[in-house]
């Protein structure tokens, strides 16, 4: 196949047209420009990109430096959360700290170990067979300390791609889980504290296969391993489902999101109402008395 602008071989198609590396790069790259500019994803210059060093979040951070500095905006400042995930993310931190160091970006890093006093391996370890999903524990702790340390920036940019929401849009409709599903979205969220930095995802329209094509054409240093805990989640198959469904149709993960957004707002008014409170052990935003991440600092405590 031939590369659509230029005719050289085509390294990869780029929502449906081939192109070489060269214009794949270009491709992608313009249509996540235009995605921020239209949606008003970056509207200032105190921006965080969370990252972790995988394919995702590296090409992410690439992309946002590259339209701020178009803007006149800048740089934006890094900020990897570190589980203790045991020969997976301390490798893929290096990774990252590599890349900012390279780009001139500041990163910020924060640990588990540090602000709750375990790893995620020592938690898992301690857990045993009780543990329901430890992607959901990890989760919540992640989104509690990416919240807390961004709270200086307007936005926090997440590396979550076309693939990822369109699995979560499912997920959380099999779980029956109305509140999260109206909080998904390129702006996640839905209730509006001084506490709370707005997440967008500037990838929300882009495939995962293309992201890792991006990554592999701009050869940034990283390694492409799963995490190990990750093969229990119930997202695999959900994975697996969504992607027999492109096979059939390659605009199946498009009409999941296009139907979320399509019924969001309304979604949205049924929890509005909810009060954002104080949670009474550690201060942070919480829609409980309790937070869920001083509720799982609770429970290490007492295994
Ligand atoms: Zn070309
Ligand atoms: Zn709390």
């Amino acid at each position: 196949m031939k590369c659509s602008i230029c005719n050289e071989k085509a390294v990869g198609s780029f929502q449906e047209k081939p192109y070489c590396s060269e214009h794949f790069k270009e491709a992608l790259e313009s249509f996540v420009f235009s995605f921020i500019k239209e949606k008003k994803l970056i509207p200032s210059s105190k921006v965080c990109v969370a990252v972790s060093g995988g394919k995702d979040s590296t090409s992410l951070l690439n992309i946002v430096s590259k339209y701020m500095q178009n803007q006149g905006l800048g740089k934006p400042t890094a900020l990897c959360i570190n589980e203790g995930i045991e020969g997976y993310r301390d490798k893929t931190i290096k990774d990252i700290a590599e890349f900012c160091n390279k780009n001139d970006i500041d990163l910020k890093l924060v640990s588990f170990k540090d602000e709750f006093g375990f790893t995620m391996d020592e938690y898992l370890e301690r857990e045993g067979e009780h543990l329901s999903s430890p992607c959901s524990v990890c989760g919540v702790l992640r989104r509690y300390l990416l919240n807390k340390h961004a709270r200086d920036f307007d936005v926090v940019c997440t590396g979550h791609n076309m693939d990822d929401e369109a699995q979560s849009v499912i997920m959380n409709l099999l779980n029956d889980n109305m509140g999260l599903l109206a909080r998904q979205g390129y702006f996640s969220g839905l209730l509006h504290s001084d506490k709370f930095t707005k997440r967008v995802k500037p990838f929300y329209f882009v495939k995962e296969k293309e992201i890792m094509i991006y990554s592999l054409i701009s050869k940034f240093n990283i390694s492409f391993n799963a995490c190990p805990y990750a093969k229990a989640d119930f997202r695999n198959p959900v994975r697996v489902f969504l992607n027999e469904k492109e096979s059939e149709d390659k605009n199946a993960k498009k009409n999941v999101l296009e139907f979320y957004l399509s019924i969001k707002d309304r979604l949205a008014q049924q929890f509005l109402n909810e009060s954002l409170q104080e949670c009474q052990i550690c201060h942070e935003p919480s829609s409980k008395r309790i937070c869920e991440a001083c509720r799982i600092r609770e429970k290490w405590t007492s295994f």
